[in-house]
C-alpha cells in the first residue's frame, strides 16, 4: 500500500525530536483534542489542504538517509487517532530503525497494543495539565482523565519500552498545583520534561496576549516535581 491517508508531513533529519538520536519525523493528521496553543494546527482536520504523502516514498527517503539516522519519530496531530497506525509502524519497522511515538495519551488501549507488539521503542506522552481539567480547557473527550491515568499506569508496567512524560508550561493552563498533580500521577517515571511555551500558533483569544512564564517559574516547577521522577529537565528555554 503506497498511499495511506493522513501522512501529511515528513522531515528527513531532526536533532531535537528524539532524545540522543538523529531522527526522521513522520507527521500524521487528526487529533482527539483541540488545544488552544496547538503547534501543528494544520494537521488537526482533514481540511488542512495538505496532500497525503506516499508511504513508499517516505520509507525510500528514510532508507536513503539510513547512514545518518538512528531513529524515526511518528508524531501528529495525534498518531493514535490514525486508522492505519499499526500498518504504518510495521512498514517503518522494515528500516530497522528505533521508533519513537509522540502521543497525548488519550487512547490507552491502542498504546497498550503498540507496546505489546513492540511496534514502538520509545513513547513520549504529553500531559497538558491536571487530567481532570482536560475536557473544560482542551476540548478533550469526557473520559480524558481516565485515559491518561490508564496510559501512565500501562507504561509503568510495560517492560522494554522507554518512555518520558512532558508538559508544555502554558500560563493559566499549568500552575504549581497542576505540576504537583502531574508529578504525583507519574511518580517513579524515568523522565519528565517541562517545556517552555512558545505563543506562535495560539488560537484562543485569552492566550494570545499571554507571555510565556519566565525561566524562574519553570525552574520552580522543576524543583517541585524533581522528588517524584528519576530524571527531570527543561526544554526550549
Ligand atoms: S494534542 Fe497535540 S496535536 Fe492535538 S490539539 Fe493538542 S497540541 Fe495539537
Amino acid at each position: 500500500m503506497n498511499v495511506i491517508q493522513g501522512i501529511k508531513g515528513f522531515l528527513g533529519t531532526s536533532l531535537v525530536d528524539f532524545p540522543g538520536r538523529v531522527a526522521a519525523v513522520v507527521f500524521l493528521s487528526g487529533c482527539n483534542m483541540h488545544c488552544p496553543f496547538c503547534h501543528n494546527a494544520l494537521l488537526l482536520g482533514e481540511e488542512g489542504g495538505l496532500e497525503d504523502l506516499r508511504l513508499d516514498e517516505v520509507i525510500g527517503a528514510i532508507n536513503r538517509r539510513r547512514k545518518l539516522l538512528d531513529g524515526i519519530v511518528v508524531t501528529g496531530g495525534e498518531p493514535t487517532c490514525h486508522a492505519q497506525l499499526t500498518y504504518l509502524l510495521r512498514s517503518l519497522r522494515t528500516t530497522q530503525l528505533t521508533i519513537k511515538l509522540d502521543t497525548n495519551g488519550l487512547r490507552a488501549n491502542i498504546l497498550k497494543v503498540l507496546c505489546k507488539e513492540r511496534l514502538v521503542d520509545y513513547v513520549a506522552v504529553d500531559i497538558k495539565t491536571t487530567p481532570e481539567r482536560y475536557p473544560a480547557l482542551l476540548q478533550a473527550p469526557p473520559d480524558a482523565a481516565e485515559q491518561i491515568r490508564e496510559t501512565v499506569a500501562g507504561l509503568k508496567t510495560t517492560s522494554g519500552i522507554h518512555y518520558e512524560f512532558r508538559t508544555t508550561c502554558v500560563p493559566g493552563l499549568v500552575t504549581e498545583q497542576d505540576i504537583m498533580a502531574i508529578a504525583r500521577l507519574i511518580e517513579g517515571a524515568p523522565a519528565y520534561y517541562l517545556q517552555q511555551y512558545m505563543p506562535i500558533h495560539v488560537t484562543h483569544p485569552d492566550l494570545k496576549d499571554r507571555p510565556p512564564y519566565p525561566r524562574e517559574v519553570l525552574e520552580r516547577f522543576q524543583e517541585l516535581a524533581r522528588p517524584f521522577v528519576r530524571e527531570i529537565g527543561l526544554r526550549n528555554l
